[in-house]
């Protein structure tokens, strides 16, 4: 752990075991935080934030610190994406063509955004006096990250923190905590003061819960799912802190008779299995229209059987194993009931056999039709790489459908129809709506929840707005002893 700038066991000596899902094997452990340990992170970080050495020296100075990481993490993509791929399980050709060159585009977004973060301009909305606004870091930020993109999820909720002011703990996920150890070195290096930037490893129902306890801690800048999104909810309203919340989602995918089918399923299999189908944006239920049903399949089908399968280690291989035996399991569980509940089996379904990699938590990607739309699949986060394919009979029936359950994260539409495709976007209740594509979010744009998708924002200039307290500061323009609106207590003499 990286605590008040220097690297440190658990004072419990309690550590916490890290594997390969490829093959199951243990690679690694970190320390599993003790009380003390959180304690002792979040004081380094209030000091360090009372101190001022953050907070109070120049946006444009936070912004050097902050590029000087991206540019080591630049010159050392290959070591991070060979890091994330062996504790992931997400092939190497996304974690280095995506993942770590993705990331090192976001903290160069961010950096540069916090040096025009704007209070509103200056103005005299009473004739005696001028208002201005002022944007000011809340404090202690606790982050606390998922497994699924653990550096790029680190950088999302703690860079806009360090860069508007605050000073910050992180909470990597158990499975998956080693690169952001790994970008914690990179902070050292990068001559961020010691206690500005801190991370405490162990399981969450622990050291999560003691950062969104503390009274120390003002915000909590979360991403995982929505059972703990509430959970944390709970904790931090004994402190009233601000809580920031990016949540699960249950992205549609609504495919219109007009749209290019060749175009759909190319997007939809990318949609469907990126990040081995474990991306809360993943395109999950399929909505396509009556007279394309039979075509859409077809050609799904045919795109899903040239997905290789495998060593996520190889250049060759489009999806890697699941990140856990239990998240294995659990995605196996979804698909059985899929069809239980009435799913017809289209393609996949079974645990795949992978040379060298018997032990290793695969899963084909799997895709099945169903008419039951309250079928398990169709309505929960399965977070694996699972296509339910439905009909619509028309775009209204599609947005309906699409917007029933709690989520709200992101959707897409595919058409050639502009008319429809605005409709869409206007009706769609989603935080992101793609329109002839599904996933991109580049790092000027905001990632945000609708309903229990969570609310808050990562990315764009609303992530570092979402990190700093609103001040009103007030010039009174008279000079005069008794201002005109005393007479509300002295009256009129
Ligand atoms: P998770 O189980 O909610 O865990 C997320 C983080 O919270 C982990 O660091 C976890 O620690 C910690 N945690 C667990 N219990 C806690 C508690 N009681 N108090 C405080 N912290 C606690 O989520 P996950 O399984 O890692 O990630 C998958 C979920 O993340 C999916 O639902 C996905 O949709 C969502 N996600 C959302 C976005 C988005 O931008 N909206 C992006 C990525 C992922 P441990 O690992 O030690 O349990």
């Amino acid at each position: 752990m990286y605590i008040d700038g220097e690297w440190l066991p658990s004072s419990s000596d309690e550590w916490v075991d890290v594997h390969d899902p490829s093959t199951g094997k243990v690679i690694d452990k970190v320390p599993s935080a003790a009380d003390d340990d959180v304690g002792k992170a979040v004081d380094a970080a209030k000091d360090a934030f009372d101190r001022g050495i953050w907070s109070k020296i120049t946006p444009g100075d936070r912004a050097n610190a902050l590029l000087r990481i991206a540019s080591m993490l630049e010159q050392n993509i290959g070591h991070f994406a060979e890091l994330e791929t062996l504790n992931t399980g997400k092939s190497i050709r996304q974690s280095t063509t995506y993942d770590m060159p993705y990331s090192v585009d976001n903290i160069r977004y961010i950096a540069g955004a916090a040096r025009i973060l704007n209070g509103d301009a200056m103005a005299e909305y009473v004739p005696e006096g001028t208002s201005g606004i002022r944007r000011e870091p809340i404090g202690v930020v606790g982050v606390i990250t998922p497994w699924n993109y653990p550096l790029m999820m680190a950088v999302w909720r703690a860079f806009p923190a360090l860069a508007t002011g605050n000073t910050i703990v992180v909470k990597p996920a158990s499975y998956t905590p080693l690169t952001t150890i790994e970008l914690g070195k990179l902070v050292e290096k990068a001559e961020v003061p010691k206690g500005v930037f801190n991370i405490v490893t162990g399981p969450g129902g622990r050291v999560g819960e003691q950062l969104a306890r503390h009274k120390d801690v003002g915000m909590i800048a979360f991403t995982g799912s929505t059972e703990i999104g509430r959970r944390l909810g709970e904790l931090g309203a004994n402190t009233v802190k601000k809580i920031s919340l990016e949540l699960g989602g249950k992205a549609p995918f609504i495919v219109l008779e007009d749209a290019d089918l060749d175009a759909a399923t190319e997007g939809a299999v990318v949609g469907g299995i990126i990040n081995n189908g474990q991306d809360c944006a993943n395109s999950t239920r399929y909505y396509i229209h009556d007279s394309k049903l039979e075509e859409f399949q077809t050609l799904l089908v045919e795109k899903l059987k040239k997905v290789r399968v495998g060593d996520p280690s190889n250049m060759e291989t489009d999806m890697g194993p699941l990140v856990s035996q239990s998240q294995q399991k659990r995605v196996k569980k979804y698909v059985d009931e899929g069809i239980e509940q009435g799913g017809h089996l289209l393609f996949g379904g079974k645990i795949p056999q992978v040379p060298g990699h018997e032990n290793g938590y695969f899963l084909e990607p799997t895709a099945i039709y169903t008419e039951n739309h309250d079928s398990s699949i169709v309505q929960e986060e399965i977070f694996g790489p699972v296509f339910t394919v439905l009909k619509t009979s028309d775009l209204d029936d599609a947005i309906k459908k699409s917007n029933e359950g709690i989520y709200g994260l992101g959707a897409s539409v595919w058409t050639k129809d502009v008319t429809r495709a605005m409709r869409a976007v206007r009706d769609l209740r989603f935080g992101t709506v793609w329109v002839n594509d599904h996933i991109p979010v580049p790092s000027e744009m905001p990632w945000a929840g609708y309903k229990q998708s969570g609310h808050g924002a990562s990315l764009s200039r609303y992530s570092l707005e979402e990190c700093t307290y609103i001040k009103h500061v007030y010039f009174d323009l008279t000079g005069a002893v008794r201002k005109s609106w005393h007479h509300q207590i002295y009256g009129k003499k």
